[in-house]
């Protein structure tokens, strides 16, 4: 009998140095399973390997010594109770993250989540050369972010709110950068020096220190044979619309300029690295409209009616927005310049600046909060 060894491998089933012995690579998205789901494995394992699993340097689960005759039985039953097989060969991988903030309290970010969307929209995707993601919930690192092809770092995006601080000092000491300094009445807060850990906003008892979660991207990391640290090539990313808008261009990039075989790293060096970072800069938002010092992501006119549709209008906007994204409101002064700011704020969004043009109108600038 032929066997087509490659589509096997590209299907999850590696290949033993026992003849027609396979071990069979699972589908294991950021690490996680059900209790359920490893009820199945372990039967799995039982049935048609020899017992045992092994767990993967990548949070992959391996049943080993599948035969060959047992190929499609396993892979049948395992998918019918929730459990799917992985990939190989030259293609993205399986996502791998941290428990994040779901979890961890030093998390900054929901990495599952992330780490399901990313798997939703790129698993299997043919390449040039095997192609990994990572997701790490903060720079403590523990998922190791640039040694992935593409890694994402859970970030936060600091703010210090003067009103609600007693200078009690915590954040000082919680900082391990030294990027916060106090004096007199006020804190001012270093962002040369700040490496976005977002300690400060969890150390703080009071609520003084705001953080928007962010993500740090790294690109071209390998630790095979060849070993090299992804590396930064944007500022931290404020929304996941440019994160995979990112993603879509790092995977173009590779598709456009990679030879087969090459991993994406190489295809970054023959390209050159200002090639990459060239394309990169395409991904992010362009034309971002500037007003007071605060980059707009959307902005409206509301002049034109009357309250309360000028709340509904406003909240309308902001609810298509991602959080973190910013709005500006052109509106009218009286009623409008009474109702719309409190209201947005009693929502939970943060306002920024009201600022009148002398016109009869006043501009609004309005950040979109998490949903309490
Ligand atoms: S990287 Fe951060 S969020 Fe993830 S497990 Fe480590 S400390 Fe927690
Ligand atoms: S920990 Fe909070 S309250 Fe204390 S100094 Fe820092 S910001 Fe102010
Ligand atoms: S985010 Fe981290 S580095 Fe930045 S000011 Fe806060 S504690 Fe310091």
């Amino acid at each position: 009998m032929d066997v087509d060894y490659k589509a096997l491998k590209n299907g999850g089933f590696m290949r033993q140095k026992q003849k027609n012995r396979f071990s069979l690579r699972l589908k294991v998205v950021g690490g996680n399973l059900t209790a359920e789901q490893i009820v199945v494995i372990a039967g799995a394992a039982k049935k048609y390997g020899d017992g045992h699993v092994h767990l993967t340097s990548r949070q992959g689960v391996e049943i080993p010594f599948v035969r060959l005759e047992d190929v499609e039985a396993i892979k049948t039953e395992l998918a019918e109770n929730g459990v799917l097989t992985g990939v190989c060969g030259p293609r993205v991988r399986t996502v791998t993250a941290c428990q994040g903030d779901a979890v961890c309290p030093s998390g900054c970010i929901d990495t599952y989540t992330l780490a399901c969307e990313i798997s939703d929209r790129y698993f299997g995707r043919e390449l040039p050369h095997k192609f990994k993601f990572g997701v790490t919930g903060c720079v403590n690192n523990c998922l190791k972010a640039e040694e992935n092809d593409l890694g994402v770092k859970g970030a936060y995006l600091v703010e210090w709110k003067k009103e609600t601080c007693t200078f009690c000092g915590v954040c000082l000491k919680a900082c391990r950068e030294g990027a916060i300094t106090q004096e007199a009445a006020s804190l001012t807060l270093n962002k040369d020096t700040c490496n976005n850990c977002g300690r400060c906003v969890k150390s703080c008892p009071f609520d003084a220190w705001k953080g928007r979660p962010g993500y740090i991207l790294s690109f071209g990391g390998t630790f095979g044979n060849l070993i090299a640290k992804g590396e930064e090539v944007f500022p931290v990313i404020e929304d996941k619309k440019t994160l995979f808008r990112a993603a879509d261009t790092a995977l173009d990039f590779f598709e456009k300029y990679g030879k087969a075989g090459e991993r994406f790293r190489a295809a970054i060096e023959r390209a050159g690295w200002d090639t990459f970072k060239e394309e990169m800069q395409k991904a992010l938002p362009k034309d971002r409209l500037t007003m007071d010092g605060f980059e707009i992501d959307t902005a409206i006119d509301i002049t034109g009616l009357v309250c309360p549709v000028t709340f509904v209008k406003a909240k309308a906007v902001l609810d298509e927005m991602e959080t973190g994204q910013v709005l500006s409101i052109r509106m009218n002064d009286g009623e409008p310049v009474r109702n719309v700011p409190r209201s947005l704020k009693d929502e939970g969004h943060q306002i920024l600046k009201l600022t009148g043009n002398n016109d009869g109108t006043y501009n609004l600038i309005v950040r979109k909060e998490e949903e309490p």
